[in-house]
This record gives C-alpha cells, sequence and structure tokens, in this order.
C-alpha cells in the first residue's frame, strides 16, 4: 500500500518538476509511511527524491518509535550534536525543484532554504493533495468505522442519555469526548457544545455557560480511530437538540437546513463540480430567506485530517472523484438568538453518495 502510494507520489514530481519531496510533522508522511512525527523542536524528515532512495531522518531518541520498512525508506537517525538540516542538505544534494510539506515549521523551513540556495519552493499539498482525496477502499472503510462510533455517540445525545439541562457546555463536551474514545476511538479532536445564542458562532468555545430549559443546543464533535497500517482517520458530525418546544422561527430555519442538507447530500455525485454542491445547499437556504445567515463554505474533505481536500465551496471549481470523502454541514446563524448546523460525511462513490452518517437527522426534543 505505502509503495503504491509513492509511486503515485512519484509520478506526480514527475509530472509537477520536483526533484525532491520533503515531509515532517503532518498526515502527509504517516500516509505515505505510516510514521507519524513528533511534533517536538527536533527535526523527523522523510526526504523523497524523485528518483533515489528516500530516507527517514529522525531524532536517535525517536528512532525506537519508527516501524522500519526498508523497502520503502532508509532510517538515518541523527544525534544531539548533529546538525539535521545539513543531514537533510546532503541527502538532497543539489536540487533546483523542492516540494515541502505544508505543515512544517518555518524554523526548518527557513534553516533548508539557506542550507539549499538556489532551489524553488512549493508545497506538497500539490502533489498529495489529490492523491490523499481520493480514498481506497480500506480509507474508506475506516472512515466508516469512525462514524458509525460517532453516530453511536449522536444517538446517546439525542435519545437524552448524555444530561443537558443544568449542566454547563464545558461538562457536555467531556462527556462527547470520553464517549467518542469509549466508542473506539483513539483522540478527540473537538467536541463543539453551543447552548442557546452561543450557537451563532459556528466555532463557539465550549464555557461555563449553564444550558437551561427552553434552548438549543449544537453540538460538533469527531476523533481519529485507527485505520489501515496505524493511520488514523476522522469522524466529524453535527447535530442539535432541543430542551422542551422550540419557537416557530427556530423549528422554521431547521426544516429549511434539513432540506437544504439532504440536498446537498443528494447532489453529492461523482462528476458534480465542489462549488455545485455547495450552491444546491446555498440556494434551498437563500430561496426560504435565510441567505445571509449562512456564513461558511458548505463542506470540507476528510480522512487522515479533520479539514483537507477537497473543499466543498464556492469557487471550487474541480469535479467530484469516486472516494472522495468529505462533510456536508450547512448552518443557519442568527446572532443574539440561535444557531443551527446539520452535519454528515459522505463519500462520492460510483454508485452515487454514500453518507457515513445515519444518526437521526430531526431536531431531537428532548
Ligand atoms: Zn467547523
Ligand atoms: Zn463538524
Ligand atoms: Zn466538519
Amino acid at each position: 500500500m505505502f509503495a503504491e502510494r509513492i509511486d503515485r507520489v512519484r509520478a506526480r514530481m514527475d509530472d509537477l518538476g520536483v526533484d525532491v519531496l520533503l515531509l515532517s510533522v503532518g498526515p502527509d508522511l504517516p500516509y505515505l509511511t505510516g510514521y507519524e512525527a513528533m511534533p517536538l523542536e527536533r527535526l523527523t524528515m522523510l526526504v523523497l527524491p524523485r528518483e533515489a532512495d528516500a530516507t527517514l531522518v529522525v531524532p536517535r531518541l525517536e528512532a525506537p518509535r519508527v516501524v522500519e520498512r526498508p523497502e520503502i525508506f532508509g532510517v538515518r537517525s541523527w544525534d544531539e550534536t548533529d546538525d539535521p538540516i545539513a543531514v537533510v542538505a546532503g541527502l538532497t544534494g543539489a536540487v533546483d525543484r523542492v516540494a515541502v510539506g505544508d505543515r512544517t515549521w518555518a524554523r526548518f523551513v527557513v534553516d533548508l532554504q539557506h542550507a539549499l540556495p538556489g532551489a524553488s519552493w512549493s508545497r506538497a499539498s500539490e502533489i498529495l493533495g489529490p492523491l490523499r482525496a481520493r480514498k481506497d477502499a480500506a480509507e474508506i472503510a475506516a472512515l466508516r468505522r469512525a462514524g458509525e462510533a460517532a453516530d453511536r455517540v449522536a444517538g446517546a445525545l439525542q435519545s437524552g442519555q448524555i444530561p443537558l439541562a443544568g449542566r454547563t457546555e464545558a461538562e457536555v463536551s467531556a462527556d462527547l469526548g470520553s464517549r467518542l474514545l469509549a466508542e473506539g476511538h483513539q483522540r478527540v479532536n473537538f467536541a463543539i457544545v453551543a447552548a442557546g445564542a452561543n450557537a451563532a458562532s459556528p466555532h463557539h468555545e465550549p464555557g461555563s455557560q449553564v444550558i437551561a430549559e427552553g434552548e438549543g443546543v449544537l453540538c460538533d464533535f469527531g476523533g481519529t480511530m485507527l485505520g489501515p497500517d496505524g493511520v488514523g482517520y476522522c469522524s466529524d458530525i453535527t447535530r442539535c437538540v432541543h430542551l422542551g418546544e422550540p419557537t416557530e422561527e427556530l423549528a422554521e430555519a431547521y426544516a429549511v437546513l434539513l432540506d437544504a442538507q439532504q440536498a446537498a447530500v443528494a447532489a453529492a455525485v461523482v462528476g458534480t463540480t465542489c462549488e455545485e454542491v455547495d450552491a444546491t445547499a446555498r440556494r434551498a437556504i437563500a430561496s426560504a430567506g435565510w441567505g445571509h445567515h449562512f456564513i461558511h463554505r458548505t463542506g470540507h474533505g476528510i480522512g487522515i485530517e479533520e479539514h483537507e481536500d477537497p473543499y466543498i465551496v464556492t469557487g471550487n471549481q474541480a469535479a467530484l472523484e469516486p472516494g472522495h470523502a468529505f462533510s456536508i454541514e450547512p448552518g443557519i446563524y442568527v446572532p443574539g438568538r440561535f444557531g443551527l448546523r446539520l452535519e454528515d460525511i459522505v463519500v462520492a462513490a460510483d454508485g452515487g453518495p454514500d453518507p457515513l452518517n445515519h444518526a437521526d437527522h430531526d431536531l431531537a426534543l428532548l
């Protein structure tokens, strides 16, 4: 699997004229090697020349963590007194075009640019973005398992198993997180809990606000679950619940949101452009008069990262391809009053849109 991915990377490096690919922290490295760099001050870097063998440069004290795959890469560990920048530069030799992982820290990029004068630099996402966006069967299975686990947590929320009234957003957020772990996730990435008017802020930080009767509560949560070859894949789901009867205004907005979300899921067909899927959700919300309250894109790709290619946004004219996995998450946000969002992960499959979340889509009244 890793060897095939590296072959595809080398073919794209060839197309784009890139001589060497340098990957450090972030998801590209585990995608190609199964190894995730520790996000610390010591440099870990895969040096992948277009034509020569790849080498993983790693601090000696972290080398025992590396699962060696000699058919894919050699390991070059460096000691505390070595200069890892010089080690990397020695492995690349003189090069014209370098692609560097998007999340590589500036301290390393700046030093590498001094060590490789004359080279031109580009972002590794130009090479890896389109490759990572197309998930294979094992990756889709991993995303599906993560989605099923998130669905079980959403089901507990919607059936009232997670107490809400009288508790703070932060307490409920902690509950959602521990349930994600109990359902098989290795890591909680986020658990937004926004009560009442707080939900009008799409990325609200759950805090000390006590959830009261008569309020809506928006919950958006996800984590990372171990997939093939030890690489983690993400879940991400949003459901809204309401304590007691909602106002007519909120109920009407939710009905519009539900229609918009389902229409966008149905539009997520292979060959359709990302911006058309976004426009489908936007048209449904705008035609009901709520358009100016839908203040973000419709969705984002998901995989090893919680947000990655493809982005479901106006201006992205790329067509959906089989294996693309992304969120469909329109929202309606009325400052000072309420906020609503409904989110599923969907795979564009040859047979049509394949939603990975099936938790009930109605506004649960508790
Ligand atoms: Zn978000
Ligand atoms: Zn989300
Ligand atoms: Zn999302």
